[in-house]
């Protein structure tokens, strides 16, 4: 809406009374789409109009006119409005749902609206808006002297949480890390790239952020009297986004929120750091063109639940690093396996479905009937859930069994009150179950008709009147009649009215009868009347319930992903890691557990061994020849260890890292601007500046977009840093055979590379890691196998002998280190010798010269230029 359609009182008085009860609301809420209930259309108007019939590829029409003008106008029918909602939320777009509340029959003027909801991305709850595998989340972000504030609530769960990243380059990743379908920030927000190319972002006034007003919402939230219980209380960037965050969710709910009870410090120290970059590059969610495809989680979620899924994803994107709860995890995976307790898990919890975002609609009211028949139905589950973990030992697991315990009173209340096969909606009654309200039973009698009354008048009248062929009927129509045959119509009495003439008989009214009618369409309303207020008394019912509820969804998802953990450990055949303090990573027969599903031929398992007196692997071999592998799949049993589950591998003892580094693979980053050598330098720029020796940093093919000294001089001189400035656990592929000098030079460094066989013009990757330098790169055998022109790799293989020649380089055999002389030679090639007429040059002092002695100078200069 422009602000020209936003007129002022006086012109508003030119508008229909209809449209100015729009314009009321619309000004309410200006920013969001308004949809406004007429009938059984959701109708937008003006601007609105225009944008969603853009958005929704809707038809954009015009209706009558309002203060002389016709007004734009685009509708969505009431039944489908959801798919139309689903679209729109997709996009990022809010919506307020605005519907009737009065009573048409009664309203002067236009009937009472309201609105009622507003849907927003990040708050919906809505079953069919929701991706069911993935975290909703809305978030709000404060900053303050550069440093950041951050919260982030999962409507669906209650999830409510917040940290306090120091850097822009720490709030990217945690916003990498939730993706939040909405994000709030003030409207003085400074780092407003961290809000580039990301839908749904949320502009709110700055006072929505102070932070007394946070803590007296987040206060009232909770009924606490202050936040220290929650360990926040300090937090003050945290809790000033958090305090704009609810008051925004209460404010589009429009109802309590009592499922969020808490609020927790999400804090760095506990959790492996993984940076915006290398979330990206491990394709742990979303591979690197966006899809779910190949990825680390397509491999593991075989979770039986939605809800199970979620939790798996928020635990493979916050590695932690507390050992004794990896180890319970990873207790509770063994025994799972040696009892095949999984496989008898697997069916029981996919009978338990979502309960998860049930509940949250239970605690926003907003359930409908088949949620609570759901709900029913995986309580239903629990014993036998029960008996099926009855055997299991490890206390973790105990205790997870116990949250999961059969909840007696609300499955009976859910018995007695819902029907087996509850409508979609409330709306139309029937979902009430008989029996459990003695008035409503009676209302529901009177208002089926199906009473001893109809019967009685039926017998009476036939008698009285002597026709035989008499029956009393009701249709929907034409509501209850007295049908009498064609031939013996005339026999009726005159006080029969007529209200139906069929072929072979006639259909009447009488009095008594329409009195009769009234009582049952009176009790029709009275009974659906009834079952919806049983309905709201229900929900009152199942509130205080709610929090066990919330516990048991949580216990039961835990168990979904420690069950899909160790089918999947079982299944491919991976080993339990030992966990330890010391820094180091020992891997056996390591696998990537994503190329080694994907590939046709068989996975070449490799070893790796990272510690103390071995921080830095130097990895050269061929393109393709699995560098880029080998780095990834050591990076990702690493992550896998650290949530606790199994890894690929034949055996793997992991030390405890704090964070993990990739820079990997050229990408530019369009969007942003920067070109492939810009974001790879800033890759590396946060490797040297954050990376501890507790680290675990891949370095791949740095130096690549720029001229080759240059490159390689970056290269050299990152490695040498990360070697002995940091000491990071370090693996360092690269195409610059000069780097594979520096295990020479500086100590805890070794040489890996990987193979190829060439084969007349044919080259066999080989796969395995093998100690010591390559020594050759094979590039121009990849290009021939990429179908590069025979006559192109011919005429580069000549280029090739020229500049080898002319440097004085010769490849070595495979797996030779170099010597010295061979490292002499290869260096003198890296420094540009410097010619006679630079050396003599630097001589020269012009400062003693004579004029004339300059001059000879110059004659000498040029004659050895010539020489
Ligand atoms: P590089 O980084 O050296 O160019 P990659 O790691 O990208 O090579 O590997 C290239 C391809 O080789 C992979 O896509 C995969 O198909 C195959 N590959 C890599 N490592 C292995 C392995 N250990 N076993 C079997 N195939 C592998």
């Amino acid at each position: 809406m422009t602000n020209s359609t936003l007129k002022t009182p006086a012109q508003d008085a030119k508008h229909t009374p209809m449209m100015q009860q729009y314009l009321r609301l619309k000004a309410e809420n200006p920013d969001i789409l308004l949809f406004y209930r007429m009938g059984d259309f959701y109708e937008l108007f003006y601007d609105d109009a225009k944008k969603a019939s853009q958005l929704l590829d809707i038809s954009l029409t015009k209706r009558g006119q309002s203060a002389g003008e016709p007004i734009p106008m685009a509708g969505v029918p009431f039944h489908s409005v959801e798919g139309y909602l689903a679209k729109l939320v997709q996009l990022g777009e809010s919506v307020a749902i605005c519907e009737q509340i009065g009573d048409p029959a009664t309203s002067k003027g236009p009937v009472e609206r309201k609105v009622v909801r507003i849907v927003t991305p990040g708050t919906v709850t809505d079953e069919a808006l929701l991706p069911e595998r993935i975290d909703n989340l809305i978030a709000a972000i404060y900053e303050h002297e550069g440093k950041f504030g951050y919260a982030t609530l999962d409507v669906t769960s209650g999830r409510f949480q917040l940290s306090e990243p120091e850097t822009e380059e720490a709030m990217a990743a945690e916003l990498q890390r939730t993706s939040p379908k909405e994000l709030l920030f003030p409207e003085d927000f400074v780092s407003v790239q961290l809000m580039e190319s990301r839908k749904g972002n949320r502009r709110r006034p700055v006072w929505e952020f102070e932070s007394d007003t946070a803590r007296q919402q987040l206060n009232q939230q909770f009924g606490t009297k202050d936040l220290t219980g929650f360990g926040v209380e300090n937090a003050l960037r945290g809790l000033c986004a958090a305090g704009c965050l609810i008051q925004y969710v209460k404010d589009t709910q429009r109802t309590a929120l009592p499922h969020i009870r808490s609020l927790t410090y999400d804090r760095q120290d506990d959790s492996v750091i993984l940076d915006a970059s290398t979330r990206r590059n491990l394709e742990i969610t979303q591979n690197l063109s966006g899809g779910n495809d190949n990825t680390l989680a397509s491999i593991l979620d075989y979770c039986a639940t939605p809800m199970g899924s979620r939790m798996l994803k928020r635990w493979l994107h916050q590695p932690m690093r507390s050992r004794p709860e990896l180890n319970q995890r990873l207790d509770s995976i063994e025994e799972m396996i040696a009892s095949g307790t999984f496989a008898d898990l697997q069916p029981i919890l996919k009978q338990v479905g979502d309960i998860e975002r049930i509940l949250a609609r239970l605690a926003l009211r907003s359930a409908r009937p088949r949620d609570l028949a759901r709900l029913r139905f995986a309580l239903h589950q629990l014993p036998d859930l029960s008996v099926t973990m009855k055997s299991l030992t490890q206390p973790h697991l105990k205790a997870l069994a116990q949250d999961c315990l059969p909840v007696d009173n609300v499955c009976e209340i859910l018995e007695s009150a819902i029907i087996d096969n509850p409508p979609v909606v409330i709306r139309d009654g029937g979902v009430i179950a008989p029996g459990y309200n003695t008035e409503l039973d009676e209302w529901r009698d009177l208002a089926s008709g199906a009473t001893e009354y109809l019967e009685k008048l039926e017998i009476e009248e036939r008698e009285r009147h002597g026709i035989d062929t008499l029956k009393v009927g009701y249709n929907n129509v034409h509501g209850f009649y007295i049908q009498v045959s064609r031939g013996q119509s005339h026999l009726v009495p005159p006080h029969y009215i007529r209200r139906q003439t069929l072929k072979n008989a006639e259909r009447y009214i009488i009095p008594e009868l329409k009195e009769h009618e009234d009582k049952v369409l009176n009790s029709k309303s009275k009974a659906l009347a009834l079952e919806k207020q049983l309905w709201e008394q229900l929900f009152d019912q199942l509130l205080p319930e709610l929090e066990r509820l919330q516990k048991l969804a949580e216990a039961l998802s835990q168990l979904d992903v420690l069950q899909t953990l160790a089918e999947r450990a079982d299944a491919l055949q991976y080993c339990r890691p030992e966990l330890t303090e010391e820094p180091g990573i020992e891997i056996n027969a390591g696998r990537h557990p994503v190329v080694e599903q994907v590939l046709d031929e068989p996975f070449i398992s490799n070893p790796i061994s990272l510690n103390p007196d071995r921080r830095m692997l130097i990895i050269t071999g061929p393109n393709m020849g699995g560098k880029s592998t080998y780095m990834r799949q050591t990076a990702l049993i690493t992550l896998l260890a650290h949530i606790g589950s199994y890894v690929p591998a034949d055996f793997a003892r992991i030390g405890s890292v704090d964070r993990i580094f990739t820079r990997i693979g050229a990408s530019d980053d369009l969007a942003s601007g920067r070109s492939t050598f810009m974001v790879e330098m800033t890759e590396t720029a946060n490797i040297l500046h954050n990376a501890t020796e507790r680290s675990l940093v891949l370095m791949d093919e740095i130096g690549r977009g720029t001229s080759t000294y240059d490159g390689l001089s970056l290269a050299w001189a990152s490695a040498e840093w990360l070697a002995s400035q940091i000491g990071a656990l370090t693996l360092f592929a690269t195409h610059y055979f000069e780097l594979t000098e520096l295990p020479g030079l500086l100590p805890n460094l070794v040489n890996v590379h990987l193979d190829a066989i060439e084969h007349g013009e044919d080259i066999a990757f080989m796969h395995s890691v093998q100690d010591g330098a390559a020594n050759k790169s094979y590039g121009l055998a990849v290009a021939g196998l990429a179908g590069v022109p025979k006559a192109v790799i011919n005429n580069a293989r000549k280029k090739l002998s020229q500049l080898e020649h002319q440097s004085g380089r010769e490849e070595l055999p495979t797996g030779k280190e170099p010597t010295k002389t061979d490292r002499t030679e290869q260096q003198l090639s890296l420094i540009p010798v410097q010619s006679n007429v630079e050396l003599a040059l630097e001589q020269i002092e012009p400062d003693n010269l004579t004029p004339r002695q300059a001059l000879e100078e110059l004659y000498r200069l040029k004659h050895l230029l010539q020489s």
